[in-house]
């Protein structure tokens, strides 16, 4: 498995964005983006990536989560290579499959397993691979550092599955990856965030945690309902990312 960071312009608010291959780039491989960003440059990044021969540089796209940072060039991608394009949420234009907690998703010559991560959004999911120990994380908060946040029960057993998992690299859907003591890092988060406030007082309903899960809300049945607000011209995000 190859990762590649595809470069963007600096110019623009942007995730990062991940193209995942084979180690070889057979006809097998299946060249996926993790996140697509919302820079353009990166389609010029993709024409420079040594994506195989005879076969599309993108055949399949995993969204993380739902915020534009991550998703906004998805129209101008699907229009370029036509790929097929997974995600949790469906509230998502232009979404062909979803993906559930504990599915494998072949990326590269790789199984991934989605890890359903609810807390930045209500639809975050982050991606695991077992043979190389790689994790991408999207905007999951995995490096807490205080005690002082508050979070959901589904977020800390999301963190404690973790937890359970043998991670060596950690790619994030922004800055720099993390390559060393990735487990060390994560049992730190997770004594913190369990430390911050226990599950059952979530579990007891406070008015805070209610406002929180509103909040985060990435609305999953209502097809209508988009997760996007119009604000005047520019389409922006319900939930800031
Ligand atoms: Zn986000």
């Amino acid at each position: 498995m190859r990762i590649v960071t595809l470069e963007n312009s600096g110019r623009m608010y942007t995730s990062q964005v991940y193209l995942v291959l084979g180690g070889t780039s057979r006809l097998e491989d299946v060249n996926t983006l993790v996140d697509v960003g919302q820079d353009p440059a990166v389609l010029e990044s993709i024409a420079r990536a040594p994506t195989g021969v005879g076969k599309w540089a993108v055949e399949q796209v995993v969204l993380t989560h739902c915020h534009s940072d991550h998703c906004a060039l998805l129209p101008q991608i699907r229009e370029a290579f036509h790929p097929k394009v997974f995600a949790y949420s469906p509230n998502i234009e232009g979404v062909d499959g979803l993906l559930r907690d504990g599915e494998t998703i072949r990326m590269g010559d790789q199984a991934f397993e989605v890890i359903h991560t609810p807390g930045h959004s209500s639809d975050s999911i982050c991606l695991y691979n077992q043979a190389r120990g790689v994790l991408f994380a999207g905007d999951t908060p995995l490096l807490i550092t205080s005690p002082a946040g508050t979070y959901e029960p589904d977020f800390l057993a999301a963190l404690e599955k973790l937890c359970s998992r043998d991670v060596r690299e950690i790619y994030f859907g922004h800055g720099a990856p993390l390559m060393e003591r990735c487990n060390q890092r994560l049992r730190e988060s997770q004594r913190m965030a369990t430390g911050s406030r226990s599950a059952s007082e979530w579990n007891r309903g406070s008015r805070s945690s209610r406002q929180w899960r509103r909040n985060r809300r990435c609305n999953r049945s209502t097809k209508e309902q988009s997760p996007w607000q119009d604000s005047g011209s520019r389409l922006t995000p319900a939930v800031r990312p």
